[in-house]
C-alpha cells in the first residue's frame, strides 16, 4: 500500500527551526498537508522524538524517530532509527562527539526540548549544529549497528551536502540510497553526476517552518506504516525512483 511520507522536518529543537514547529504542531500540520508516514530529523539530536512520536499517533499519523548528522567533513546525513530505544543511543554517541560550543539562542535561535503538549522541558545549550566527529566512512555502518540506516541528506544542494563537500561520492561509504531535495532539477543532476547512476533516491521536504511543510506528493510501497518497514525498503532500494 502507498504512504504519503516526509522523512526530513526539523522542530524547534533545531536552532534554524522556527519556534512554531513544536512536536504538536508539526504533526497537526503533517496531518493536515496529508501526510501518513513523517519523521523528525533534528540536527544532531533526537531529543524532540518522543513527543513527535506521541503527537503523531494523536493526530492520526505515524512519526518515526530519525537525525541530520553532520559529519566531520560537514555532510548532512538523514539518519532513521527503528525506535526510541536506538535514537536515544545514536543522541548519546553523537552529543558525545559534538563539540562543546554554546549557543547563542540571538543568533542561531532556541533549542527547546518539548513533550508532545508543547510544554518546553528543556533547553539545549550546546549549539547542534555543529559538526561532530563522526566520519562519512563509518556513518553508514554507525545506523546499521542501531539497527537503522542513513542516506546523505539533499545530495544535490550546493552546501552541507556530500557532492558538494567532498566533490566525489564512493559506494565504500556502505549508503544504499540518497536523499534529493524537492527542488532538484532530476534529469539534469544525474546527467551531471554519472558516479550516482543507479542510486535510489528518497524526496523530502526539510522544513524548517510550519508554511514549508509542502502538500504530501510522494508515496513509498510499504508492507505496513513502521520505522522498520521504512528502514527495510531504503536498505533494499525499493523507493521512488533511481538517479
Ligand atoms: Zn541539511
Ligand atoms: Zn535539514
Amino acid at each position: 500500500m502507498g504512504y504519503f511520507f516526509d522523512f526530513h522536518l526539523h522542530s524547534c529543537l533545531s536552532p534554524c527551526g522556527d519556534n512554531e514547529m513544536t512536536p504538536y504542531n508539526i504533526a497537526n500540520m503533517a496531518a493536515l498537508a496529508g501526510y501518513d508516514i513523517i519523521a523528525l530529523s533534528d540536527h544532531n539530536t533526537t531529543r524532540n522524538c518522543p513527543a513527535i512520536v506521541k503527537a503523531a499517533a494523536e493526530a492520526d499519523i505515524v512519526a518515526i524517530p530519525g537525525m541530520e548528522l553532520t559529519t566531520m567533513e560537514e555532510v548532512h546525513v538523514l539518519c532513521l532509527l527503528p525506535d526510541l530505544e536506538a535514537a536515544a543511543e545514536l543522541d548519546r554517541i553523537v552529543y558525545q562527539q559534538l563539540p562543546p560550543i554554546g549557543n547563542d539562542p540571538e543568533i542561531f535561535g532556541h533549542q527547546w526540548v518539548m513533550d508532545e503538549a508543547d510544554h518546553v522541558l528543556a533547553e539545549e545549550e550546546r549549539l547542534l549544529t555543529s559538526a561532530t566527529g563522526i566520519g562519512l566512512y563509518d556513518v553508514a555502518e554507525l545506523l546499521r549497528s542501531l539497527g537503522g540506516v542513513a542516506l546523505p541528506a539533499h545530495i544535490d544542494r550546493p552546501s552541507f551536502a556530500l557532492i558538494a563537500n567532498l566533490g566525489f561520492y564512493d559506494p565504500q561509504m556502505g549508503f544504499s540510497a540518497a536523499e534529493i531535495s524537492r527542488q532538484c532539477e532530476r534529469p539534469q543532476f544525474a546527467a551531471e553526476h554519472p558516479e550516482l547512476s543507479g542510486l535510489p533516491y528518497l524526496i523530502d521536504s526539510d522544513a524548517h517552518d510550519l508554511t514549508a511543510i509542502p502538500d504530501a506528493a510522494y508515496q513509498l510501497e510499504l508492507s505496513e506504516p513502521t520505522a522498520q518497514a521504512v528502514i527495510d525498503i531504503i536498505r533494499e532500494g525499493q523507493l521512488l525512483g533511481r538517479l
